[in-house]
């Protein structure tokens, strides 16, 4: 069974920002703290957003961001509460939380989606010692999902400090059949080292490139980009697609899976699950 989703949902109210560069410590302190209550009391919760195969827009995967709605700090976004949650220890518990929902999520998708998979972004800091693979056992054992349901997503917004430690523990996902993920690729730390020394199977463009792909520059690195994904051998998604243009451009290029506000905002469980129903009927 084809699940196809073609139609761009409606266009989302912005939400309030709490900008990360006007924060003193005392504040981020105390955001800190507020969301360590937040995860205490599983306040922070996981949304999805579509990815599609190009070729026949068939849904075949889903990516997991957190969201934090505090009633002292309003919406925070993740690119605030993330760099927080690494701070203060605090990322370890929350991405236990979003991978437990993402699996379940996986669960009720594949009922419509047989071989969907579930993406959860993972941040480099886990990847020092042998606890993200212990986690994710015991996340995929309690679910009862298969490990090749799941992608870890690792941005290189930083530096991955112990190169030896990363490289052990994404050939222990390798090994059990869950993707590893290589997230904006080309805006952060040694991508091509990266690539060189870390077992990725996938390559995520970052928006940055493809938002600017009708430029000769951007199109230049993107059309190198897949060129090397290929002859690595690595499956490639490409980030942010909002237009048809940019669409037919990557589907031209041989750009096999796309994401981006094109396809869907990411969503609730229930919306995207109420939303493949309708389409299926
Ligand atoms: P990311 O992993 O690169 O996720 C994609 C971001 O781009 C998301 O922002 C998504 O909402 C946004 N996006 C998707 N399609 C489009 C589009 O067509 N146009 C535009 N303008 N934006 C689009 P979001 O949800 O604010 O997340 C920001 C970043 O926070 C993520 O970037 C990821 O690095 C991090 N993050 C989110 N959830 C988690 C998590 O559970 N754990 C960790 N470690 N990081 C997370
Ligand atoms: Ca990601
Ligand atoms: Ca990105």
């Amino acid at each position: 069974m084809t699940v196809v989703l073609i139609q761009p949902t409606r266009p989302q109210v912005p939400e309030p920002q709490a900008r990360p560069e006007a924060l003193d410590a005392a504040s981020r302190a105390d955001m800190a703290t507020a969301l360590a209550e937040a995860l205490e009391c599983g306040l922070v919760r996981a949304v999805y957003q579509p990815k599609i195969n190009l070729r026949d827009m068939a849904l075949t995967g889903v990516e997991a961001l957190a969201r934090w709605d505090s009633p002292v700090f309003g919406t925070v976004p993740p690119d605030v509460f993330i760099p927080l949650a690494e701070q203060f220890g605090l990322i370890e518990n929350l991405t236990a939380q979003i991978l437990e929902h993402a699996l379940a999520t996986c669960g009720r998708l594949r009922l419509h989606v047989p071989e969907l998979t579930v993406a959860v972004n993972i941040s480099p800091l886990l990847l020092h010692g042998d606890r993200l693979v212990a986690l994710i056992d015991a996340a995929l054992i309690k679910s009862g999902m298969p490990p090749e349901c799941l992608v870890a997503e690792i941005t290189e917004s930083r530096a991955i400090d112990n190169e030896t430690a990363a490289r052990i523990a994404l050939s222990e996902l390798r090994k059990r059949g869950i993707g590893c993920a290589i997230d904006d690729f080309g805006t952060g730390h040694a991508s091509l080292l990266s690539l060189l020394r870390m077992p990725f199977n996938e390559l995520k463009i970052d928006r940055a490139f493809i938002s600017r792909m009708h430029t000769d520059e951007a199109g230049a690195i993107i059309r190198a980009t897949l060129n090397l994904a290929r002859e690595m051998r690595l499956h490639v998604v490409a980030e942010g697609i909002e237009t048809e243009g940019t669409e037919t451009l990557l589907r031209d290029l041989g750009c096999t899976t796309g994401q981006g506000y094109r396809y869907g905002h990411p969503e609730q469980i229930e919306t995207l699950l109420a939303s493949l129903k309708s389409r299926m009927h």
